[in-house]
């Protein structure tokens, strides 16, 4: 998943992307309305976070111009502005949700998570495929009745196909989504981590669920 924090108190901007990571997010940031903007045209996220009070462009504006060139990406809009008004401005401008500061990060995390099922049309924090469940919530992924163990990287990896069951799913798509697997452009590491993946989840010769397409990426779902 791929975020955009915009947020000119640079400690909050900067907690915000650090938890926005640890859940696996491949997340850019910016300190005013304009670069944020600019960020938004420039690359399709699955999430905004965005401040309302900002230099050089207001969020309203940010937001406004988003969905007027026709951008779909999820906004939930941050600030200390909490009057009726100011919700309903918000909201009406195109924003998905709204959160008044100060807030707690984990609230945050649970408003992203919540948003983006909602993107996903799903109310089930579980995403299941075949006999495959993983929970977005608590990160435990089971095999019919068998707990499954994996480590974060691997757990990034997994949602992120699984959001995309029966779609082919690039290196590229992985590599420009998802932080953990970023820096490391042109090594096998995406290829190491799905040959992990595979291990775990397809163990004791249980029925396939990860396809590789040699030369095109991968996917996720019953062979
Ligand atoms: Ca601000």
């Amino acid at each position: 998943m791929r975020a955009l924090v915009v947020e000119d108190y640079h400690p909050l901007r900067a907690a915000i992307a650090q938890a926005l990571r640890g859940e696996g997010f491949a997340v850019d940031e910016s300190g005013d309305g304009e670069e944020g903007a600019w960020f938004a045209r420039g690359t399709p996220f699955d999430i905004i976070i965005l401040d309302l009070g900002l230099p050089k462009l207001d969020g309203l504006e940010v937001l406004r111009q988003m969905r007027a060139r026709g951008d779909q990406a999820h906004v939930l809009i941050v600030t200390a502005r909490d009057r009726v008004e100011d919700r309903c401005a918000g909201l009406d401008a195109g924003a998905d949700d709204y959160l008044v500061k100060p807030f707690a990060v984990p609230e945050l995390l649970s408003r992203v998570r919540a948003l983006l099922r909602r993107a996903y049309a799903r109310k089930d924090p579980v995403l299941r495929i075949a006999d495959l469940a993983i929970d977005t919530a608590t990160h435990r992924v089971q095999r019919g009745s068998q707990d499954i163990e994996l480590s974060q990287r691997e757990y990034t990896l997994l949602e992120f196909l699984a959001l995309r069951a029966g779609e082919l799913v690039t290196r590229e798509d992985i590599r420009s989504h998802l932080y953990d697997f970023r820096s490391e452009s042109g090594s096998n590491v995406i290829d190491v981590y799905i040959g992990y993946l595979r291990k775990k989840i397809e163990r004791d010769d249980l029925p396939r669920l990860l396809t590789t397409r040699r030369g095109h990426g991968y996917i996720l779902g019953p062979a």
